[in-house]
């Protein structure tokens, strides 16, 4: 007989060995390349290196600051004001070097990064297809379940559902903010050092000038040009013109109409099939992902910002084997151990993807080939789910708001923490399922309770981490939206869960 691995597990292996690879072929954080006229000076294991202009230090580092010395470099040279700088590093043995005409400062890549580009076509390959399927997926979604009532009552029961789960894991997040007090530890030496090293990019997202206006929200949420929305994956513009496509190609009675749904239909089908095919080449892609982000990671960073990053973590743990569990037997007569275990494959990528978009069409097929819920359920409540619905996002922006309001000394009110409830919930509506929206969003947070929207610099080092963490409950609240949809429909059909 032979011996096959499922691919789920194939999955989680591939995943565990990327950890492993990227750590043994870490990029070496105590390594630079300096390019200096052509040539490359390769330095390594300094104990201070110093940035000196006109006879004066304007910059010192310690061994640890390898990306705090990289990204001032590249401050100093993008305001041209690297011409006369002279770069001076000491070793632990006494030996001093001393480098000018700097014009580029590395890391030294390793192999553990090099083979991600096999990680980033999985990737874009799962997000071509999540544009057409939300598309296609809604429109057949929307035009199947029967009526307007219908679709009143299951859009009603989706967005309360998802409205209530929001509200938990922010309350969460405000709940261990509080306890653990991450902001009260961090010595102001860190702090200025992360806000120097991560201001530029900190300035950046703060120039993408978000604002929170309700009703402009709401009014951006009807696309003007619904082909410009789906070129732009503006999702949330997306959802709305397919719900409405779909309910009103329902209410025609023609050949056309049922022409168009199976034109649709057959769209919506085939994304899932091509989703099935890529699955094949998940393990490797999610191996090398996982391995360029455990071997570039900044791990001097974590230990900085260890208390925040616990936080961020426990908080979210919490979400998905606490509440989610808790929601689940409430709702459903399913059995937890199996719906998480159908859930192996979604974690999986969204955790090397950090993105919900990519991580839809895999969603969508397990919710319809393991847990049994019917088709017309899972392409309305997936799509919308992913859109609006971000539980680890809200409750991660819950979190970094409190931490850089406790860093700054701010002691935030209970009205203040009420508005951040408020706020992070419209805020992770209104957060794209891609990599690294949330911590953009979280803008609007810290502006509602007047908290310095440059704090951000503070927690940037740390988001590529905590973006992974936030994004699995993110998807797996999807899934179980469907479940607990099509259960209160009595519509949960065989489970398929081996
Ligand atoms: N990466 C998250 C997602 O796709 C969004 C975010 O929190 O940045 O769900």
């Amino acid at each position: 007989m032979k011996f096959k691995i499922k691919l789920h597990t194939q999955i989680i292996i591939g995943l565990l060995l990327g950890a492993v690879f990227g750590s043994i072929f870490h990029v070496n954080q105590n390594k630079l390349v300096y390019i200096s006229a052509g040539n490359e000076i390769v330095s390594e294991d300094w104990s201070e290196v110093s940035f000196i202009r006109k006879d004066s230090v304007i910059n010192t580092f310690d061994s640890k600051a390898q990306i705090s010395i990289i990204k001032i470099f590249k401050s100093i040279r993008d305001k041209k004001e690297s011409d006369d700088l002279k770069i001076s590093i000491a070793y632990p043995d006494g030996r001093k070097e001393m480098i000018e005409n700097v014009t580029a400062v590395s890391k030294v890549s390793s192999i553990g990064v090099m083979l991600k580009p096999i990680g980033d076509i999985f990737i874009r390959l799962l997000t071509m297809i999540a544009v057409p399927l939300v598309l296609s997926s809604l429109i057949v979604g929307a035009a199947s379940l029967s009526d307007l009532k219908h679709i009143a009552k299951i859009g009603g029961k989706t967005i309360g559902f998802y409205a209530m789960t929001a509200v938990m894991a922010i309350t969460i997040g405000l709940f261990f903010a509080n306890v653990i007090h991450p902001g009260k530890f961090m010595p102001e030496e860190n702090r200025k050092r992360l806000m120097e090293t991560f201001q530029e990019d900190a300035q950046s997202k703060i120039e993408e000038n978000i604002d929170l206006d309700i009703v402009d929200f709401i009014v951006n949420i009807v696309p003007k040009n619904p082909f410009r929305a789906i070129a732009d994956g503006n999702f949330l513009q997306i959802v709305f013109f397919s719900i409405l496509t779909g309910i009103f190609l329902s209410q025609i009675n023609s050949e056309t109409a049922k022409t168009l749904l199976g034109f649709f239909d057959g769209i919506s089908t085939t994304m899932i099939l091509i989703v099935e095919k890529i699955m094949v080449i998940a393990p490797y892609a999610v191996f090398t992902l996982i391995s360029a982000t455990v071997a570039e990671f900044g791990f001097n960073i974590l230990q900085t910002l260890l208390l925040y990053s616990l936080t961020v973590v426990i908080g979210l743990a919490v979400l998905t084997f606490v509440e989610y569990p808790l929601l689940l037997k409430l709702f459903t007569k399913m059995s937890v151990f199996k719906f998480f275990k159908s859930q192996e494959q979604v974690i999986a990528v969204a955790f090397s993807t950090s993105s919900s978009a990519a991580t839809l069409p895999v969603t969508m097929d397990i919710c319809e080939k393991k847990l049994g819920v019917p088709n017309r359920i899972a392409s309305f409540v997936l799509p919308l789910g992913t859109t609006i619905n971000m539980d680890g996002t809200a409750l991660y922006q819950a979190v970094a708001a409190m931490f850089i309001a406790q860093v700054y000394g701010f002691d935030l009110n209970l009205t203040q923490q009420i508005t951040i409830v408020l706020t992070a919930a419209l805020a992770a509506i209104g957060t794209a399922p891609v990599p690294g929206i949330g911590l953009i969003m979280l803008i609007i947070v810290l502006r509602s309770v007047g908290v310095p929207t440059e704090g951000i610099a503070l927690i940037i080092g740390v988001d590529r981490l905590l973006d992974m963490c936030r994004t699995v409950p993110n998807v797996i609240a999807d899934s179980l939206a469907c479940v607990v949809i099509a259960s209160s429909e009595n519509e949960l059909g065989e489970l398929n869960v081996d």
